[in-house]
């Protein structure tokens, strides 16, 4: 019996999700008296997988892979790997990419699965979870009853610890089977700072009133070294690439900043935000809905908050 944990890499560098999900996956490991190992697909480099031991991987599959994601393929190796060492519990971000592959893997494992856990499991025996529902409108204790168990963690509700731990890095083949989708080309973004990643994220609704105005955000962001976002009836609108819609239909993510200029709040746009860590709203209507979610909030026209933003970020970078 073991906890596997799948964690993911960007330009064989490890993201700071997946130190989040080995803190919390030891944790949980620790309540279920069992052993935590983690899967790691990608041409990761073996002092990058080391790290992972800081935060209390002491087991690491290394599964090398060439091609770009695939999620029926990283599915299959996921179901390999958790039924060689025997996974009672398997832990994903709670992200496109995990949630792509653990619902998959729950049919395959005929596992129970919880997405969207924010918290140390209740019990673990029997394995109770609270976790969000209704887009985060709601939470919800769940019970999962099926042997082989599955959840995915919401980004950033879980503090990342050092557990330092003797790593044992095993490598692995696992045969993929030919896909039916065809890659044609790939064209990487360079220069920019990936909405997924980013701690700062400077994000603009309708309130902007037209894509004209746009300019001073993405100034604030290049100061801040801050990502680019939207909401989805900007992207609609054709204002912002559809990359950058963030929501429920979006990009889900989790930065430990997010600007929210001229955006309502409406649920389906904090579905995709809600993980964030403070969220900074600015919005000219004080009974908008982003305020309920805003830690900070400034009610005032984003066209004459912005220069000031600016102007403060300016001046404490000159200090
Ligand atoms: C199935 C479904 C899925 C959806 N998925 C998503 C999703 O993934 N992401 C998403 O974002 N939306 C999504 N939506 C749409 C969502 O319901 C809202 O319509 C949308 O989020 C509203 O975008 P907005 O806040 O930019 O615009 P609006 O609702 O028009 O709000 C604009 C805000 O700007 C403020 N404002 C106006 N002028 C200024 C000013 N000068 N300065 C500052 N503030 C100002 C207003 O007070 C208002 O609060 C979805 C809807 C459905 C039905």
């Amino acid at each position: 019996m073991s906890v596997l944990i799948y964690t993911e890499n960007w330009d064989n560098q490890f993201k700071k999700l997946s130190f989040e999900l080995v803190s919390y996956g030891y944790s949980v490991a620790k309540m279920m008296n069992t052993d935590l190992k983690v899967v790691s697909i990608g041409n990761v480099p073996e002092d990058q997988l080391m790290i992972l031991g800081k935060y209390g991987a002491s087991h690491i599959y290394q599964v090398d892979d060439n091609q770009d994601f695939n999620d029926r393929n990283y599915t299959k190796i996921i179901e390999e790997v958790a039924k060689k060492c025997n996974a009672e519990l398997i832990i994903f971000a709670n992200n496109n990419k995990g949630k792509a592959i653990s619902s998959r893997l729950s049919v395959r494992l005929n596992a129970a699965i919880a997405t969207g856990v924010s918290k140390l499991p209740i019990s673990v025996n029997p394995f109770v979870v609270y976790k969000k529902v209704f887009s985060g409108k709601a939470f919800a204790d769940v019970e999962l009853k099926s042997q082989t168990k599955i959840i995915t963690l919401a980004q950033n509700s879980f503090e990342i610890s050092e557990n330092p731990q003797t790593v044992n890095i095993e490598k692995l083949t696992v045969s993929t089977e030919a896909s039916n989708i065809k890659l044609e080309n790939t064209e990487k973004q360079t220069g920019k700072i990936l909405l997924n990643d980013a701690e700062i994220v400077v994000s603009g609704g309708r309130g902007m009133k037209s894509p004209d105005n746009w300019a001073p955000l993405e100034e604030l962001a290049s100061l801040l070294g801050a990502a680019t976002a939207c909401s989805r009836p900007v992207s609609d609108e054709g204002w912002r690439p559809h990359e950058e819609h963030t929501g429920q239909t979006g990009k889900i993510i989790a930065p430990n900043l997010y600007f929210a200029f001229g955006i309502s709040g409406a649920t389906q746009h904090i579905a995709g935000v809600s993980s964030s860590k403070y969220i900074v709203a600015i919005n000219t209507d004080k009974d908008a809905p982003i305020f309920e979610q805003a830690q900070y909030g400034i009610v005032g026209d984003a066209q004459k908050v912005l220069p000031q933003l600016i102007q403060a970020v300016k001046d404490m970078q000159q200090k």
